[in-house]
């Protein structure tokens, strides 16, 4: 029954949207290894959940901003479960709002780090365990761009923007590298969605104070966002891929 599992790797899975989806997916029939920046405890409790839904799952600590902690990862990966079926290519970071000329130097070049060197890394690093021309059996990419890649955000934080709208690039390009492969890839980009990403840019009330600016007035549930994850994930999106599906709100 366990051998049957496909398994499936999301980055940053021990809070917010990377969480639910790995929840959603022990639940859906996949097997799942999570990473975490720092969050321990969030981190097993999420593999304590995945596990009483009858997944095999493993939590590892690695900072995707980090390459040798992205070549750790995806060695423990390989080691865990031999080949890899889907990659939620999710961890992510914002910072401070404000205006371009105000921001430090570190916070641009942490943001572009992490959110498009480190996700194009984790990509990397998932194809030999991922490709049909690797010896593997294909797969799904899923990655986490955002709308503010289209919103721009002018005076909230243009780098973070920019950081996402180099993973709808990413997406597009990959999609079409990898289709030969065997490996779907798309993304989802969310809207506002209620998780503490928010707290870093200065207001941990921010989703809240402007949930009015949504069409379907109110902020997104990560588990909204999951479901999309998963869609994408599974074999009903077979045609598709190089998509970015926005999760907004209409907004
Ligand atoms: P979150 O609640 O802050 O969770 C972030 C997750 O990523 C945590 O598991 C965190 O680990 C991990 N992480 C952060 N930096 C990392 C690093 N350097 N290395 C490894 N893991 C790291 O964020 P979220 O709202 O779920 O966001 C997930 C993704 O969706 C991000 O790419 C974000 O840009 C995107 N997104 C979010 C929204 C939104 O409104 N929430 C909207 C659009 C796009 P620790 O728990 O250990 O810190």
């Amino acid at each position: 029954m366990t051998q049957a599992r496909k398994t499936l790797l999301i980055t940053g899975g021990s809070r917010g949207i990377g969480a639910a989806t790995a929840r959603l997916a022990a639940r859906d029939g996949w097997n799942v290894m999570i990473s975490y920046a720092s969050a321990r405890e969030a981190a097993d409790a999420v593999v304590k959940d995945c596990r009483a839904a009858g997944a095999e799952a493993f939590a590892t600590q690695a900072d995707t901003g980090r390459t040798e902690d992205i070549e750790r990862l995806f060695s423990e990966a390989k080691q865990r479960f031999g080949a890899l079926d889907g990659l939620v290519n999710n961890a992510g970071v914002t910072s401070r709002s404000g205006r371009l000329e105000d921001a430090s130097i570190a916070t641009i070049q942490n943001i572009i780090n992490v959110n498009v060197t480190g996700a194009i890394l984790v990509a990397r690093a998932a194809i030999p365990l991922m490709s049909r021309k690797h010896g593997a059996r294909g797969g799904a990419i899923v990655n986490l761009s955002s709308a503010a890649a289209t919103l721009g955000l002018g005076n909230v934080y243009v780098w973070y923007s920019a950081s996402k709208g180099a993973i709808d690039s990413l997406t597009i390009g990959l999609g079409q590298e990898l289709a030969a492969d065997g490996i779907r890839v798309n993304a989802v980009a969310p809207g506002l969605i209620a998780t503490d990403i928010h707290a870093t840019t200065g207001d941990p009330d921010r989703a809240n104070k402007i949930a009015h600016t949504v069409p379907l007035g109110r902020v997104g549930a990560p588990e909204e966002v999951a479901d999309a994850i998963l869609y994408l994930m599974s074999e009903k999106a077979s045609y598709i891929t190089g998509h970015v599906l926005r999760v907004g709100g209409g907004r």
